[in-house]
């Protein structure tokens, strides 16, 4: 940090107060560690997110987008869990402390915090290449711990909401385009919503979930891994908003089922469960996708008729992605 605004100002003046503060809390920013009691019977849910400058989002990116983008991303995990979110932490590396940066990051990550009633419980600041990262927590049963193994044969492949507009939103971005063209796939990118509500109405229901960072088929891999299963997509059934099939024609859907960074909830689960979930949770859309069966692998049909599974998703460390 540069002399004018120590890392302990940064901390006192954006990061002491973020959030409400949740009853579990014993101890939260200010000391050596924060304390957390854990309610009884609840077992903790814990991940970490990292967004990186440059490989997460691109350079000069808007602070308050990319407080929109790794709390979404990290909380999805949660909501993918069935787990209730209470409290996270933030290690923030940052270039230089810039107060109109850090208050754009720090009041639309207050915003959300309250709006999903998590707490910022602690973190570490320190001053390098723009880097952030966000360890989520959240409570869950232990009975209904929602897992990516667990789908079984007969089960129908369900999905929320709709995919492929973060992904189509990437080619704006190069070109920093303002409001009107293609601002309704901006806005999927700049501000993914985490399914916390779905994923604990699915927590008991559902027999697999994940949620969809990667893209659908990659994601799909890896239910159909866990959990000794194939999984067949219907193509045709795949949700696509209209903004997507403006933009891309017939191509939408294709395109949609390996594009990346949606953050909807992809899952399996019995056809008399799911008539369950959508008479208790009707506020998202649930589309039924395609099912699970014996065997192995994600299969892609159109119109009934087999076609070609993309072997999609990002990978970091491999040489062919
Ligand atoms: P220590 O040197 O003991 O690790 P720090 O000086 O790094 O402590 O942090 C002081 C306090 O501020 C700790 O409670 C820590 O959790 C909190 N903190 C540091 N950075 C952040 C941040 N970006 N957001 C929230 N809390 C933070
Ligand atoms: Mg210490």
């Amino acid at each position: 940090m540069p002399a004018s605004l120590s890392e302990f100002a940064v901390i006192a003046a954006y990061f002491s107060q973020v959030g409400v503060a949740v009853s579990e809390c014993v101890m939260g920013v200010g000391d050596d560690c924060a304390v957390i009691d854990c309610p009884p019977g609840m077992s903790l849910a814990c991940s970490i997110d990292t967004m990186v400058e440059g490989v997460h989002f691109p350079q000069g990116y808007a602070p308050d987008h990319l407080a929109s983008r790794v709390f979404g991303a990290a909380f999805s995990d949660l909501a993918a869990m069935g787990a209730r979110p209470s409290h996270f932490s933030l290690a923030l590396t940052l270039p230089e402390a810039d107060t109109d940066w850090l208050s754009g990051f720090a009041q639309r990550l207050s915003l959300l915090a309250a709006r999903y009633s998590v707490q910022l419980v602690g973190g570490d600041t320190t001053r390098g290449p723009l880097s952030i990262t966000l360890q989520v927590h959240g409570w869950v049963e232990k009975s209904k711990i929602l897992t990516r193994a667990g789908a079984e044969p007969g089960d129908l492949l369900c999905l929320s909401g709709e995919i492929g507009d973060a992904g189509a939103a990437l080619r704006y971005l190069a070109c920093s385009a303002s409001d009107g063209v293609g601002s309704d796939l901006l806005q999927a990118y700049h501000q993914p919503e985490p399914r916390i509500d779905l994923g604990l109405a699915l927590a008991g229901l559902a027999t697999s979930c994940i949620d969809v960072s990667d893209g659908l088929v990659a994601d799909a891999a890896h239910i159909a891994a866990a959990s000794g299963c194939a999984l067949h997509i219907e193509l045709d059934h795949v949700p696509v908003s209209a903004a997507l099939v403006e933009e891309l024609g017939e191509d939408a859907k294709s395109f949609a089922i390996e594009a990346g960074d949606d953050y909807e909830l992809l899952f399996s689960i019995s056809s008399d469960k799911l008539a369950q979930l959508t008479a208790r949770e009707s506020s998202l859309p649930i589309h039924v996708i395609g099912a699970v069966a014996q065997g192995s692998g994600v299969h892609i049909a159109r119109g009934g008729r087999a076609i070609a599974t993309p072997q999609g998703g990002y990978r970091h460390f491999s040489s062919a992605p």
